[in-house]
């Protein structure tokens, strides 16, 4: 396994840690030296050198220490990595550690003269024999462990609880192989005589360990590749502890050459793998603290950016919800869609137009069902668009609305292109109300038709009359007819202009209103005095006791009167009778007037009040007029804060009623 492909929990454990080339090429060096050491010795190895009396001991105080630390640092590992085979290992050292104790306390002259335990010189061989036997098969468990169990991890209690099982455990098996190498010595084969090594121990115990040691490490090499720095480590100290045995059984005394190199292959065998293990810690050590340093760095890094980003996120909503008003507030209906026609987003005039709730991810043509183009139904427009049959466009649509009104649209497409990308993002719809505009244009067409009907009639009248004035000779008589018919003509078409002038006026806000406190009897007293008699009609005003007084501009409220009036003299031709009632009631004030004319049909009464309107039938046809008083008075009645209400039967009458506030505070000043 590569150093990248590493679990990140792996490169925390030396047990898994992986070894790089440098660091096997180190330890490579180590056992080669060993080796070539143990090999060199071996034709010498009889050779008698000084004696040393505390080689031994100081050799094996080193070798238990470094065992028993190297048990601990193994335990270390097992706690983080919490796999069963690992517990092999740190029991392999235990044993290790334990037995060589064991072995120098037991060894002939070295605390005693015949060993602590008074055993004889047989024990320390023995000792020796299970020591080097028990750690190659440790190492073989650990192996098997390790195929068996590699997925399993003990959880944290069960680590420990298996920790100290295999820790007593390795003490109770030491304890019994002390036991039996002690006290049962004597039950055991002879294998020293006179401090030499007889040919039973390289039968029964030298050759069995070399071989069980080198099979070892030939399974330890090739399964674990000495792919991780422990294992490598342990290729090295099982190479170490094989030679070790080797070099014992080529014979040689005590303080010969091969004894010496025998201790030191011992000496090796167990700090090796402690003191790769230190090494790699170290380097580890100051890896993590590396690694702290650059997260400490990434951590400031990253608060850094994530202010950044909190802040350009903020600003990125502000703008959109800024974008998202903008879209709100306009008064075109907006739509957005992607590149195949599905809604993405519509501000909320959509459905107000179109009174049809609208969904993202709503096909718009399906939408936009019902209403009509111009020249095609608005839906095949909206999909002749996406076939990329048309090009943009902007057109004017129609719809009935759900109360049956015509409502008009004007609609636009724009296609969305991300500059940058140069890839299209989608389309944007927008709708334009122009019912209104549709109505004016509707008005404006009336308006020119009626104008050049009512100014065409008059001034034909009277460039006829004036044309025969001028070109014939005629009796005073009738010469007095026709000025008074060019008088009248003119009448007619001064009223119509101003009338005109007078509603565009109103409408532009142009107007000025001078409002001031007015007694409605004499208002209306001073009107109906100007109307008496008009085509022999006779008005009746009706007043209270007490007249209310009202709050307006006198000369738009004579209008308003005046028009009534003539109206109801124009419309009455065959009656004489009007009346003109002023009243009271709930702090209103009523003036009715009311005729016993022509009347009004039912259906005209709801357009009255419309520009250009004109009840059309045979009575009226010949009564000149504009269409347009009604709506004046509507204008100024309503500018007013009052209300125009008509109550009519056709062929009885009309009474129209203007309706004000009453005013009671002030004092009258006409
Ligand atoms: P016009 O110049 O035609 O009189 P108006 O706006 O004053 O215009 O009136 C609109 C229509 O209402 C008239 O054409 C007429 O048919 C009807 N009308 C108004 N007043 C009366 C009334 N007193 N009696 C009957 N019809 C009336």
């Amino acid at each position: 396994m590569s150093q990248h492909q590493a679990l990140p929990s792996a490169v925390y454990n030396l047990l898994t840690m992986p070894s790089n080339r440098a660091q096997r090429r180190f330890a490579y060096i180590i056992g080669a030296l060993v080796t070539l050491i143990s090999l060199f010795s071996v034709p010498f190895v009889r050779l008698q050198l000084g004696e040393m009396a505390a080689f031994q001991p100081a050799i094996f105080s080193t070798v238990v220490c470094f065992e028993l630390i190297t048990a601990y640092v193994i335990y270390s590992q097992f706690k983080i990595s919490r796999l069963p085979a690992v517990l092999a290992l740190f029991a392999g050292y235990l044993f290790s550690a334990g037995m060589s104790l064991v072995y120098i306390l037991a060894f002939p002259r070295v605390f005693a003269d015949n060993g602590l335990f008074n055993s004889g010189p047989q024990t320390s061989v023995w000792v020796y024999a299970l020591w080097h036997m028990g750690f190659p098969l440790t190492i073989l468990l650990y192996l098997w462990l390790e195929a068996k169990y590699r997925n399993v991890r003990f959880s944290a209690r069960k680590a420990k609880l298996a920790g100290w099982c295999t820790f007593i455990g390795t003490i109770i098996l030491m304890a019994v192989c002390t036991l039996f190498t002690t006290r049962y010595v004597e039950q055991l084969p002879t294998v020293l005589s006179q401090g030499q090594l007889l040919p039973a121990f390289v039968k029964l115990v030298g050759i069995p360990i070399v071989v069980l040691t080198f099979i070892t490490l030939l399974i330890f090499y090739f399964r674990t590749k000495a792919s991780t720095v422990t294992s490598t480590w342990l290729c090295v100290a099982i190479l170490a502890m094989m030679l070790d045995v080797t070099i014992v059984l080529c014979g040689g005394g005590r303080f010969s050459l091969g004894w010496y190199v025998a201790k030191w292959n011992s000496f090796v065998c167990s700090n090796v793998v402690l003191a790769g293990m230190i090494y790699e810690f170290t380097k580890m050590y100051l890896n993590m603290a590396d690694l702290f340093r650059k997260v400490k760095d990434s951590e400031y890094s990253y608060k850094v950016l994530l202010g950044e980003s909190q802040q350009a996120e903020r600003t990125i909503s502000e703008q959109n919800t800024i974008i998202e008003q903008m879209l709100e507030s306009s008064h075109e209906a907006i739509v957005m869609c992607d590149t195949v026609g599905r809604v993405v987003f519509a501000n909320r005039r959509v459905e107000r137009f179109f009174e049809n709730p609208i969904n993202k991810g709503d096909c718009l043509s399906t939408y936009c069902q019902g209403m009509r183009a111009s020249d095609a139904a608005f839906k095949d427009v909206i999909e002749a668009y996406f076939n990329q049959s048309i090009p943009p466009f902007q057109k004017r649509i129609s719809r009935i609305s759900l109360s049956g009104e015509m409502k008009h649209y004007e609609c636009y497409v724009n296609p969305i292109i991300d500059e940058g990308a140069d890839t299209l993002r989608g389309h944007l719809f927008g709708f334009r109300d122009r019912t209104e505009e549709e109505r004016i244009d509707e008005m404006k067409n009336e308006f020119v038709s009626i104008i050049s009907h009512e100014i065409r009639t008059p001034l034909s009248s009277i460039m006829g009359f004036i044309e025969i004035l001028a070109t014939r000779n005629v009796t005073e008589d009738k010469r007095a007819k026709y000025v008074e018919t060019i008088h009248k003509e003119s009448m007619r078409l001064s009223n119509l202009i101003n009338d005109f002038l007078d509603l565009q006026r109103l409408d532009s806000g142009r107007h000025a209103f001078h409002f001031q406190t007015l007694n409605a009897a004499h208002l209306l007293g001073e009107i109906v005095d100007q109307w008496q008699g008009k085509d022999n009609h006779e008005i009746e005003l009706h007043i209270l006791d007490e007249s209310p007084f009202i709050h307006g501009d006198e000369e738009r409220l004579k209008q308003v009167f005046h028009n009534l009036i003539s109206n109801s003299i124009k419309y009455s031709p065959d009656k004489s009778k009007i009346d003109v009632f002023v009243e009271r009631e709930n702090g209103c004030v009523f003036i009715k007037i009311q005729d016993y004319g022509l009347g009004i049909p039912a259906d005209a009464l709801d357009k009255l009040f419309a520009r250009f309107y004109r009840v059309d039938n045979s009575d009226r046809r010949k009564i000149g007029g504009t269409g347009l008083g009604l709506s004046i008075v509507k204008e100024i009645v309503e500018a007013h804060h009052g209300k125009v209400l008509v109550e009519s039967e056709l062929g009885e009458g009309s009474i129209f009623t203007v309706q004000f506030d009453e005013y009671k505070e002030g004092l009258p000043t006409i």
